[in-house]
């Protein structure tokens, strides 16, 4: 039996927090395989390394030197280096880097710094294996990871690891041998991806909460913990922006069945979350509450337009060419709504709504911007009658405009768009409405 556990970048923000860590391994030794992200913020206020790692790729690219942001990096490193009284020749470490950013000039390279550096030190305070992540972690030349590749030769390496093994969470290669990142808070994945390839009996990540809460904690004062979810419910919710997890992180666990276990750090005693391939759906209907700011709604209104063969084919091929995502697609008698993130359309939107017109000559194209989108999710929360009906009786008391509602086709959950304005007082109304509902 071994376990799997990753660590976020508050567990290794300090030395004393890399010290709790350190007892967290040592209190079970199957706890072999640890993945790691780069420290964090130590204090509210404070940097994370991967944010001081990517300003000091701007800078250098402006001004061919790594300023400011590279000295704070260096300071970091050095202080942890010296306070966990281990030699990972990071002076050195330090200055090879920096020469490789100035030289090789990718945002990716510079990003992935901070994870390497931080598993080097946690792998001396262990004793453990270092395990370079360009050995495991493989994307092709789109960039995209090559899951099945990365599996193969993950298994093969991990392996031959006699003891433990410290890895780098958040990069892997190119085909080119480039450094290539996953999106942030990819470190999850790495995790994931180390936990499948070792059969793990479990995927522990550890974190800053108590696990998996109803709703941000940021948001909703003290919401009430989640003990366990099923693998298609955390989807729903860390796809819709509780950022416990990352969304990708949960397929390479799904292939082998893997659970995860979300725990916190700085309070080990504490049950956690269970993410489960299935929960017992008889024990309740909704599970939490999630969102997301930053949406733009295009509204494209045709008399007729459910009779028009190939409408919605000639709105899709346009985002096609502008290589835009969408979040949804609700649509009605001779409207439909596209609801695309803000950071799919980059500025773009005047140009995207001209072409559609052009595509399809509407009645009527109207932008939404400014919109947030809530998620509620649960399972047979679809079938139990009056769940819609009690998130709307919840805004409306509470004077919130509801400006789009989907129901999800995996009857998971149920969405809403509302002004941004108004974000945080619809999350909080509708807990408040279900607060004896959550299981
Ligand atoms: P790590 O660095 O350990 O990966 P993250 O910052 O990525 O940690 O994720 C943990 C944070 O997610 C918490 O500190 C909390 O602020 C935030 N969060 C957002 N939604 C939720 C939720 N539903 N339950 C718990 N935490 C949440
Ligand atoms: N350090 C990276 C980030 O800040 C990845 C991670 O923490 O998972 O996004
Ligand atoms: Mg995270």
């Amino acid at each position: 039996m071994l376990k799997v556990c990753k660590f976020g970048g508050t567990s290794m923000a300090t030395a004393e927090n890399i010290l709790k860590v350190k007892e967290i391994l040592q209190a079970d030794r199957e706890r072999r395989f640890v993945v790691v992200s780069a420290p964090g913020k130590r204090f509210s206020g404070d940097k994370k390394i991967t944010d001081c790692l990517y300003q000091s790729y701007d800078e250098a690219k402006k001004t061919g030197r790594c300023g400011q942001s590279f000295e704070e990096v260096k300071e970091r490193f050095l202080a942890l280096e010296k306070e966990l009284g281990v030699n990972v020749e990071m002076q050195r470490l330090l200055e090879e880097i920096e020469e490789k950013i100035l030289r090789t000039l990718t945002p990716d390279y510079a990003a992935s710094c901070g994870e390497f550096l931080c598993a080097k030190l946690l792998s001396a305070v262990m004793g453990y294996e270092f395990i370079d992540s360009r050995e495991l972690v493989m994307f092709d030349y789109k960039g995209k990871l090559n899951a099945e590749y990365t599996n193969d030769v993950t298994k093969n390496r991990l392996a031959t690891v006699d003891g433990g093994a410290i890895i780098p969470g958040f990069y892997g290669v190119m085909p080119n041998g480039n450094i290539k990142t996953f999106t942030r808070g990819g470190s999850d994945i790495t995790g994931a991806i180390v936990a499948r390839a070792t059969d793990a009996s479990v995927y522990e990540n550890w974190t800053d909460v108590n696990g998996f809460l109803i709703a941000d904690p940021r948001i909703v004062p003290n919401p009430k913990h989640i003990r366990s979810l099923s693998y298609k419910e955390l989807r729903e919710l860390s796809y819709m922006g509780a950022e416990v997890l990352h969304p990708e992180s949960i397929f390479p666990v799904k292939v082998a069945g893997i659970p995860v276990l979300i725990k916190n750090t700085f309070a080990p005693q504490v049950e956690g979350t269970a993410i489960l391939p299935d929960i017992d759906e008889q024990e309740g209907v909704i599970t939490g509450i999630a969102g997301k700011r930053g949406i733009t709604g295009i509204l494209v209104e045709k008399g007729l337009m459910n009779a028009e063969v190939g409408f919605t084919r000639k709105i899709l091929s346009v985002l096609e060419r502008y290589n835009i995502s969408f979040e949804h697609l609700p649509s009605g008698v001779d409207t439909m709504s596209i609801v695309i993130s803000d950071h799919e359309l980059e500025g773009r939107t005047f140009q995207l709504v001209e072409d559609i017109k052009k595509a399809v000559s509407p009645d009527k194209i109207e932008v939404q911007s400014g919109l947030s989108l809530i998620a509620t999710v649960g399972h047979g929360m679809c079938y139990k009658p009056g769940t819609a009906a009690k998130i709307f009786t919840a805004l409306s008391k509470c004077g919130v405009n509801i400006r789009m509602i989907d129901q999800g086709s995996s009857e998971l959950n149920i969405i809403v768009a509302v002004s941004e304005e108004d974000y945080e007082k619809a999350i909080n109304a509708i807990y408040k409405e279900f607060i004896d509902d959550f299981r």
